[in-house]
Parts: C-alpha cells; structure tokens; sequence
C-alpha cells in the first residue's frame, strides 16, 4: 500500500464562516499528511521485517498501520462530506433510511451532536449492511470504538486540532457550524454505494 494525500475538493478559505483558513491547512498539510506518512512508513517498516525474517518491531507497526490509516480514511470522508455549498438537510434515500431508523430526522441529529460532544475523535453516522442499519458512532483517537463491517457515511472530526483554534472550548458552536457545510449529496452517493 502507498498512501497518498488527497488534495482538498475546495480551496483552503472555502469554508471559512465555519472553518478558518488557518486551520484548514494546519489539518490538511500537517495533520492528515503526517498519517499519510505514517502509514508509509508502518509499511515499510513491516515489508523490511518481512523480508528480514525479523519481527520484533512488528506488534508497534500493525499498531502504527491501524492508527493511522484509519486517520486517513476518516479525514478523506470528512474533506469530501463538507462543501461550501453544503448545509441543509440530508434528503432522498439517506433521509428515508435516517426517518426509519431514527424515528426522526431531528432525532438523528440530536443523537449525532450527543456522539459529537462526548468523543475524543470523532463523531460517526455509519451504515451496517449486515443489519440493514444506521448507527452513531463516537470513536477515540481514529479507531476505538470502531464498529466492524460499518460503512462510514458522515464524519466529523472532533480532536482539538479541528476546531480548538477557531472556537476554543465551545466544541458546540463548531458541530452548530460544521451542519452548515455538510455536503449530504456526498453523504448520499457514499450511502447509495454501500447499501446497494
Ligand atoms: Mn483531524
């Protein structure tokens, strides 16, 4: 496997009435890039043991590979799950699917910012094909409390890096903020793919 870091789907200011500039680029360049790093090397490091024969590095760089893979993957969601032309609510099939297992659309969403609040992560809106469900989930670092055979559809990064800068401690204002550049056509396609 090689890593690449995908470039933003918007400019770095494009999101600034809920994510500055500033932030959008520390999180891009240096945070998502250095789990991009991180998984480079992780593999590296495991194809050299490989071929050395020699595994006595090997349980701290599976442990590596899974931290920050899983780092890549929910930041690439979450750039893709905001635009600047997002906000709204979701609609079609994903809010047919959100009704039915939620009660409510307003229900999901206040689950969703309970998840959101209490994480030290993120917060998820996954779909479990195997129970035909969606779930919240709130996930430590980029993977405890990961749900197996779950398909991430929205993502929403809660670590400090992610909104500290902009709202210091009001965690709240951020998810208020962060509804409103939702990209939910994105959030649609990823649902329509993997519950097909
Ligand atoms: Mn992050």
């Amino acid at each position: 496997m090689n890593a690449e870091l995908p470039e933003l789907p918007y400019q770095y200011n494009a999101l600034e009435n809920s994510i500055s500039e500033q932030v959008m680029e520390w999180h891009h360049d240096t945070h998502h890039a250095g789990y991009v790093d991180g998984v480079n090397s992780a593999e590296e490091g495991l194809s050299e043991q490989r071929e050395a024969g020699d595994f006595s590095d090997t349980a701290s760089l599976l442990t590596s590979f899974t931290h920050n893979y899983a780092g890549h993957v929910l930041h690439t969601l979450f750039w893709n799950n905001m635009s600047p032309d997002g906000g709204g609510e979701a609609s079609g099939e994903l809010r047919d699917k959100i009704e039915e297992d939620f009660g409510s659309y307003e229900n999901w969403r206040q689950e969703f910012e309970q998840a959101a609040k209490s994480a030290s992560g993120w917060a998820l809106l996954v779909y479990i094909p195997r129970e035909d469900e969606l779930h919240n989930v709130p996930v430590d670092d980029h993977d405890e409390g990961a749900v197996w055979g779950a398909h991430p559809v929205l993502s929403l990064d809660v670590w400090e890096h992610s909104y500290y800068h902009d709202y210091g401690p009001a965690r709240g204002d951020f998810i208020d903020n962060f509804f409103e550049v939702v990209d939910w056509s994105h959030c649609e396609q990823v649902f329509d793919r993997v519950s097909g």
